[in-house]
């Protein structure tokens, strides 16, 4: 989120290569990579929810701030079959482009709607649950790291965009997944 004395600007960002394409009906993201086929959360319709959600926010705290939404592609080698219709699509560095193209105007207490936002979007104090103490267990004992999917050893060796079992020698690009589960229980 951008937050200028003229307007809000939301950013979708996404991480996609390959060919993309944005439908509408119903709302989905195709993304086309290697000849394998993902569909993924409309960013169309995560923008309407989000631009929804903010001005009720704004209008609770009787401020008027002009909001702008935008679907953003850090990456420039996406190739786009499709377009998004209702925001602007914005690949790599366009997103400046995009910023000075918005109207520049002193209208709305930047500082004042910072803030705000801020503050109520500080995530609520975490509540870590200590099962080790709750079962008697010496957190000395517990085997920490990733456990492979394949055999279960601990921990799984961290390479170049994989995890490696070094006792089945199998590989896992997902294997974190799951200790971040275990982590978040
Ligand atoms: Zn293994």
């Amino acid at each position: 989120m951008v937050i200028s004395p003229g307007w809000c600007l939301i950013l979708e960002v996404k991480n996609l290569t390959g060919e993309l394409i944005f439908n509408n009906n119903p709302p989905q993201l195709i993304c086309i990579k290697e000849e394998n086929k993902i569909a993924y959360r409309s960013p169309e319709s995560q923008l309407d929810q989000y631009l929804f959600g903010l001005s009720k926010f704004f209008e609770q705290h009787q401020l008027k701030v002009p909001i702008h939404g935008a679907i953003s592609l850090p990456f420039t080698n996406a190739i786009i079959k499709t377009p998004p219709s209702k925001y602007p699509l914005l690949l790599g560095r366009a997103v400046i482009n995009h910023i000075w193209s918005l109207p520049k105007k002193d209208i709305i207490p930047s500082k004042q709607v910072a803030d705000l936002v801020l503050q109520h979007n500080a995530a609520p104090s975490w509540n870590q649950f200590p099962l080790s103490r709750y079962y008697g267990i010496d957190p000395a004992d517990i085997q920490r790291g990733v456990e492979c999917p394949h055999c279960g050893a601990i921990p799984m060796k961290r390479l170049k965009r994989t995890w490696f079992c070094e006792k089945c020698k199998k590989r896992h690009m997902q294997a974190h997944v799951k200790a971040l589960k275990d982590y978040y229980m």
